[in-house]
């Protein structure tokens, strides 16, 4: 727990009874208050919608809580920048006659709209038996592709999904290859295009994206040896990444149901982490593998020194006795140079129980330290992050709680070199989550999560 009652009180307890569009009706009058403050909350409001959208592939709400978060983020002086490219990416391409954009089931219902979409499918070949190159009639752009893998742990299903913004005229195609169950595109939503390999076995899917091509590599044989691949990705091998466990020693962190104690909490999160990304060959660093106290600029100058490219430091929540059976959820933070009261406030907070570091860094001058580029991408790792572990979690768990992506002034994030995110892992005051946190699946759930949230972000980052 880092202090972040005041935000979290605020903006958890009414969020999640709330549907999609509440919400956004919510941000809306928000909006229309003029207050700063009102506006903050609308900002975070489009914020939590957008990532959402992201979660369910919703386009008709990713537009709307982009046109959330660039309003609001004008009026606050955010930079809003990438959304606002991401938006107008958006109006670009979905000027499409059908509102309802209603998922298509089958090919033959592709009959009644009407396409404007500015990628079209040209072709799909096999370039050998693992390859398969879909070519578009245009350019195609990073954020047109978005790749995800699920898991039914029921029927033993792997599926490995991409959906790529563009249209095709053509109806729903299957293909086949040895050793892979069922592979298969078609038009899912009117401007979006669903490449799904399923199989019973996992397989190992590579991807390129070059000019107007999209090239698919499925690997059936998985074997262990380091094959030189020309197709470049998933070089999980060069990659660093220190991981922090919040306190420790003389500081237990955050003090919960039947005292539980944040501190080892973390710690076994922190570890099981460390297995599955070794695991997937990774190289992993730990600020702490055992009960120690280390200071806050410690733990991001040992990731500074050890090179790392992510820098994750693990925590868990609390809220005070009133609140302790509504709050709870899971929430992911990166460092943002928000300038917003209620994120001095936060700020000042926390700066007032590291004193020390403070005088080291000097007090009003560390919000210097962010760096356009490295907050870009602690936003997307946070919700890759933030995505990996409610998917992991939700196949097991009933009724886990997105809290959201959020951004703020963190002390602990402050002075990374790369991008840092801050994940609270749930509130040690709620009877239900507290119960669930001292438990090892549970624990090694939300590590796998994390995991898987990390492979994504580097399929997605390189
Ligand atoms: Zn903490």
């Amino acid at each position: 727990m880092l202090r972040t009652f005041f935000i979290l009180v605020v903006f958890s307890i009414s969020l999640f009874s709330l549907d999609n569009s509440e919400i956004l009706k919510r941000a809306n009058s928000y909006m229309k208050t003029g207050s700063k403050s009102d506006q903050f909350l609308a900002y975070n409001d489009y914020k939590n919608l957008y990532l959402r959208s992201i979660m369910s592939l919703d386009e008709k709400l990713r537009k709307d809580s982009l046109k959330g978060i660039v309003k609001s983020g004008i009026a606050l002086h955010i930079d809003i920048s990438q959304y606002q490219e991401e938006l107008s990416n958006l109006k670009i391409k979905t000027t499409y006659n059908n509102p309802a954009s209603k998922p298509l089931k089958k090919s033959g219902g592709a009959k009644n709209i009407v396409l404007k979409s500015s990628h079209k499918l040209k072709s799909i070949n096999w370039l050998n038996k693992d390859k398969i190159v879909l070519k578009f009639d245009k350019k195609l752009q990073k954020n047109q592709i978005n790749y995800f893998t699920l898991y039914d742990e029921k029927n033993k299903k792997y599926r490995y999904i991409f959906d790529i913004h563009a249209s095709m005229l053509t109806k729903s195609q299957t293909l086949r290859k040895d050793g892979v169950k069922r592979i298969r595109i078609a038009q899912y939503k009117p401007n979006t295009l669903r490449f799904v390999i399923e199989n019973s076995k996992k397989l190992k899917i590579k991807f390129n994206k070059n000019s107007n091509s999209l090239t698919i590599h499925i690997i059936t044989k998985i074997t262990k040896t380091k094959a030189v691949n020309h197709v470049q990705i998933g070089l999980n091998r060069d990659k660093i990444i220190v991981i922090d466990a919040g306190h420790g020693g003389k500081d237990p962190g955050a003090v919960g149901y039947r005292k539980y104690r944040e501190k080892i909490v973390v710690l076994k999160i922190a570890k099981h982490l460390e297995s599955f990304l070794t695991t997937r060959g990774y190289k992993v660093y730990m600020t702490r593998d055992k009960d120690k106290y280390i200071e806050l600029s410690n733990r991001t100058a040992f990731a500074n020194k050890k090179k790392a490219d992510l820098f994750i430091s693990i925590h868990a929540n609390a809220v005070g006795k009133k609140n302790a059976h509504k709050v709870h959820g899971i929430e992911c933070y990166f460092l943002s140079p928000s300038r917003s009261k209620r994120a001095e406030r936060v700020a000042a907070k926390e700066n007032s129980a590291y004193v020390s570091e403070m005088n080291m860094y000097g007090k009003q001058n560390f919000l210097k330290f962010l760096n356009h580029a490295k907050t870009t991408a602690s936003h997307k790792l946070a919700i890759d992050l933030q995505r990996g572990m409610l998917g992991s979690l939700n196949k097991h768990y009933k009724g886990v709680k997105d809290g959201g992506v959020r951004e703020g002034p963190f002390w602990v994030l402050v002075g990374a070199q790369m991008p840092a995110v801050l994940v609270e892992v749930g509130f040690l005051t709620h009877p239900i989550e507290a119960k669930r946190l001292v438990n090892d699946n549970y624990r090694k759930t939300i590590a796998k999560g994390m995991a898987n949230g990390i492979d994504r972000y580097f399929r997605n980052n390189r």
